[in-house]
This record gives C-alpha cells, sequence and structure tokens, in this order.
C-alpha cells in the first residue's frame, strides 16, 4: 500500500506545536516579528505572501508587510532592508522572488543580516548548510525533512536522486539530506540518461518545473518520491512534476499536489521564524 505524505496534515500538526511555543515567547517578552517585502504586483507572488502573513499571524507571529511598487530602485529596496535589519523586533527578513528586472536579486539577498535571513538564501547559510553548521535552511528543502521526520523515514544511507539544482530546491536539499548521512546524486537538464538514475532513488526529490515529468518508468518500484513541482498542465490544472496517477501505484510513498510540500514548505519558514526569534532569550 502506498503511503500518502500528507503535508497540510502535518504542516498543521506542526502549526499546534508553534502556536504553543509562539505563546510561550510572548510570555517571556519576545514576539515573533516575521517581516515581508513585496516589490512589484506580480499576482502570483501577492497570493504567496498573503499565505505567509495569514500563516504568521494565527500563530502570533507579528507580520509587518512592505510593498513597494514595481518601478523601486535597487538603492530604495536596499535601505528598507537595511532599516529592517537593525530593527530589533524583527526576527525574519524575506524578499519575495522574483524581484523586478531593474533589482540585482543576489545583491538583494547579500544585503540582508544573515541571522535574520529566513529564507536561508544568504551566502552565510548556504555555506553553513554545506559546512553542515547551524544554520538557516530554505524553507523547501527543511519542510521536506520535516514532512520525512513525520512519517519516520530515515533517510541515513538511502540513495536519494535530486531532479533539479535551483538554490531554493535542488542545492539545499542536496545539503541537508548529505548532513542526514543519505548518499546524494544531483541531476539537471544536461544529465544524461537521466532516468537511468531515478529509477534507482530510494527517495526521490523532483523540482523542475516540468509538469508530470516523472512516470512510473522512471521510478523504483517501493521508492519514497517527493513531487515539488507546482505547474499547470495543458488544461490548465494545477499539477506537480510528478504525474501521481501513474507513480502513486508504483511508489512506496509519495507527496500530492496541491497539499505535499506546498504547506510544508511554509510550515518550515514558520518554525525558521520561531527558532530566530529564540535567539533574543539567548
Ligand atoms: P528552477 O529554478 O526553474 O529550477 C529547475 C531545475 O530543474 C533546474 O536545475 C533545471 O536544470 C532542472 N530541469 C528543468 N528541466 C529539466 C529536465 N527536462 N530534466 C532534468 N532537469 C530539468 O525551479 P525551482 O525554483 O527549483 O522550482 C521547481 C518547481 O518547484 C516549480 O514547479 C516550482 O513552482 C516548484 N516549487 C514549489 C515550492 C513549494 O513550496 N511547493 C517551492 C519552490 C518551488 P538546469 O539547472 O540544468 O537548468
Amino acid at each position: 500500500m502506498t503511503t500518502i505524505l500528507d503535508g497540510k496534515q502535518t504542516a498543521n500538526d506542526l502549526m499546534v506545536t508553534l502556536k504553543a511555543e509562539v505563546a510561550q515567547l510572548i510570555a517571556r517578552g519576545v514576539t515573533p516579528g516575521l517581516a515581508v517585502v513585496l516589490v512589484g504586483d506580480d499576482p502570483a507572488s501577492a497570493i504567496y505572501v498573503r499565505n505567509k502573513q495569514r500563516r504568521a499571524e494565527k500563530l502570533g507571529i507579528r507580520s509587518v508587510k512592505h510593498t513597494l511598487p514595481a518601478d523601486t530602485d535597487q538603492a530604495t529596496l536596499l535601505a528598507t532592508i537595511a532599516a529592517l535589519n537593525a530593527d530589533a523586533s524583527i526576527d525574519g527578513i524575506l524578499v519575495q522572488l522574483p524581484l523586478p528586472p531593474q533589482i540585482d536579486e543576489a545583491a538583494v539577498i547579500a544585503a540582508i543580516a544573515p541571522d535574520k535571513d529566513v529564507d536561508g538564501f544568504h551566502a552565510v547559510n548556504v555555506g553553513r548548510l554545506w559546512t553542515n553548521t547551524p544554520g538557516v535552511v530554505a524553507s523547501t528543502p527543511l519542510g521536506i525533512m520535516a514532512l520525512l521526520d513525520h512519517y519516520g523515514i530515515a533517510v541515513a544511507g538511502k540513495h536519494a536522486v535530486i531532479v533539479g539544482r535551483s538554490n531554493i530546491v535542488g542545492r539545499p536539499m542536496a545539503g541537508l539530506l548529505l548532513n542526514h548521512d543519505a548518499t546524494v546524486t544531483i541531476t539537471h537538464s544536461k544529465t544524461p540518461d537521466l532516468f537511468a538514475l531515478t529509477r534507482q532513488a530510494d527517495l526521490l526529490v523532483v523540482a523542475t518545473g516540468q509538469p508530470e515529468f516523472i512516470t512510473a518508468d522512471a521510478v523504483k518500484p517501493g521508492a519514497v518520491v517527493i513531487d515539488v513541482g507546482m505547474d499547470r498542465n495543458a488544461a490548465g490544472k494545477l499539477v506537480g512534476d510528478v504525474d501521481f496517477a501513474s507513480v502513486a501505484p508504483v511508489a512506496g510513498a509519495i507527496t500530492p499536489v496541491p497539499g505535499g510540500v506546498g504547506p510544508m514548505t511554509i510550515a518550515a519558514l514558520m518554525m525558521q521564524t520561531v527558532t530566530l526569534a529564540k535567539r533574543r532569550l539567548q
């Protein structure tokens, strides 16, 4: 029987614990603060920001939104970040990506104080991940680790194959899995004979942005399949990077889309915000 890895339910369970932690922090005089910076009026970004803010507020986290016009220049955005870096009531700063073309995304990420970099994209935090030292880790891979943990799926000694090498999913996923003693293969669009590798995976993490790219013949029977994708198919329906209908009967466990990795990403973001806020007590 295939296990459906229910990210929605798992995230809700985590929220109960987190809400209690936030209440304890508030009782000790620390209200966790999350600043979200949105530049421009991209509708998808606006929805992501709204979801993150709603979730934060439900937990008792103070969420502050800075909305800047699409023609904002780099200096103005950097000044906003500098003010948030200096604000002791803010524990986490999140700049919603993508940014408009006149803005240098790398410079913006570099400007966020590493210890407030709640997305874990700053080079200091990436370095901490790859040296296996404590730091902030990107929310999507962290949420996936929390989901695996919730279902008691150990990764040590497993062969994990990751499809995709983005800075927000594939690379940090590889770092986390390696730190948890998996044997990791990272694949991408230039990988020859990709499916020969995916078929060797005990744990297959797919983050390509290609709708229903992985079908049953690319999966080892019994494998744990994590579908990060959030894509629209030709009919406009929300689907993952994995063809759920054909892969689910073959896999040992699989995440659905929606309701798998997506809710865990937001949960992980909240976990990181709370972790950062706890540092104020030290
Ligand atoms: P991305 O930056 O576009 O990276 C995609 C990666 O997939 C690249 O490394 C690319 O290889 C690789 N790739 C693309 N086509 C491929 C192919 N045919 N064969 C092998 N590799 C291929 O995307 P991303 O930001 O990582 O996002 C990936 C997907 O996850 C998207 O659907 C996105 O919406 C979704 N996502 C979901 C969440 C969530 O919370 N659920 C969070 C983040 C992203 P190259 O490097 O060689 O180009």
